[in-house]
């Protein structure tokens, strides 16, 4: 079932997740651990994000260093189908430009059509890590609205190859990012809801936000969207702070404020265990004031870590 289809046939505010596919070797027994515990919320979709290849250094005889591309977390679309077929919820596969042609996304695409799975969430993919700026593959998309062209075409049964005949059309419902506290790399609001509308007017139907901490941000960005004509369901990305590392690691990687309250009650905590039970407090006030706002669902990232979201959901749903 399509997002939309969800969306449209819900009472009240869903309940999603994100999940991350295990490293590289790890069992899939790590997945259904990490979603065992959310069953009982029935989640309407679970996510499931794609990691590119990554570049390491292999120390090499003689001392050399051999620059090696690896890829940590491979597995999205095999998850997508064991979770579809363990637990018949839907999942949401993420499909990013970076590190991808055209034709490796067409074939992945195919893959998930035959797989039945009914929706993607299109994103461009940031840098790899050991490189300053995002660089497209040179037979790929440098933006998330190429992807959503691409897969629009093929809801219109347009593949690369036009010499192919009777194409069947795949019929995917498409998602896309949004940032209430805009995109890094945009030069300023405007420019960053400006993309954000080409994604939708290119054929995106949901929108899904970065983290956030502030639910003031989520709004203001709600209400900036529905100005500029934006009017899909913005469904509002929700992290539960975990560790007092986080303080740092969440605003250098996700380009997020958080809140002075949040920060201080964090920053006097000894232990993780204290900064987690802070977290969880902060997070069921946050859900509870979007669910109160009616928003379409909260959509938890978990990050592999299923117990600070039971713990939110039990309070909330
Ligand atoms: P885009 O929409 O392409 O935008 C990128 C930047 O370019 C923005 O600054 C935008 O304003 C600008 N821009 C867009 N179009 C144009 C244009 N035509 N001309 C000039 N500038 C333009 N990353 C992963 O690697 N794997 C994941 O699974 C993943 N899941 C995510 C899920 C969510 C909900 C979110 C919010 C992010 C996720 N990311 C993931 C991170 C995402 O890939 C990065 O935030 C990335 O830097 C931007 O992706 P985007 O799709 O928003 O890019």
């Amino acid at each position: 079932m399509k997002v939309t289809e969800h969306l449209r046939a819900a009472k009240s505010t869903l309940f999603s997740i994100e999940i991350l596919p295990p490293l590289k070797g790890k069992s899939i027994q790590s997945i259904y651990d990490s979603i065992d515990p959310l069953m009982e919320f029935k989640p309407s979709f679970v996510d499931v994000t794609y990691h590119r290849e990554e570049y390491v250094y292999k120390k090499r005889e003689g001392g050399y260093l051999e620059k090696v591309s690896i890829r940590k977390r491979p597995g999205t679309v095999g998850i997508c189908a064991a979770i579809m077929n363990r637990y018949h919820v839907d999942a949401v596969p993420h499909i990013i430009c970076g590190g991808f042609t055209k034709e490796e996304t067409e074939s992945a695409l195919i893959d998930l059509h035959f797989l039945g799975v009914d929706n993607v969430l299109l994103l461009r993919g940031d840098a790899i890590k050991a490189e300053p700026a995002f660089v497209p593959d040179p037979a790929g998309h440098a933006y998330a609205l190429d992807l959503v062209k691409q897969v629009m075409d093929m809801n219109r049964a347009k593949y690369l190859h036009e010499d192919v005949i009777d194409m069947a059309p795949t019929n995917f419902c498409l998602g896309v990012a949004g940032y209430p506290e805009k995109h890094f790399e945009a030069p300023n609001p405007l420019a960053d809801l400006r993309a954000l509308k080409a994604k939708v007017d290119a054929g995106a139907d949901f929108i899904v936000t970065q983290m956030f901490f502030d639910n003031s941000k989520y709004f203001a960005f709600v209400e900036r969207c529905r100005e500029a004509g934006i009017n899909v369901p913005i469904i509002p990305g929700i992290k539960i702070l975990t560790g007092k590392k986080q303080l740092v690691t969440l605003p250098k990687i996700f380009h997020i404020d958080l809140p002075q309250d949040l920060y201080e009650a964090a920053e006097k905590c000894k232990t993780d265990a204290e900064v987690r039970e802070v977290g969880i407090e902060w997070a069921i006030q946050q859900s509870k004031e979007l669910v109160k706002a009616n928003v379409p669902c909260l959509h938890f990232y978990t990050m592999g870590v299923s117990e600070a979201t039971r713990r939110v959901a039990s309070e909330v749903f």
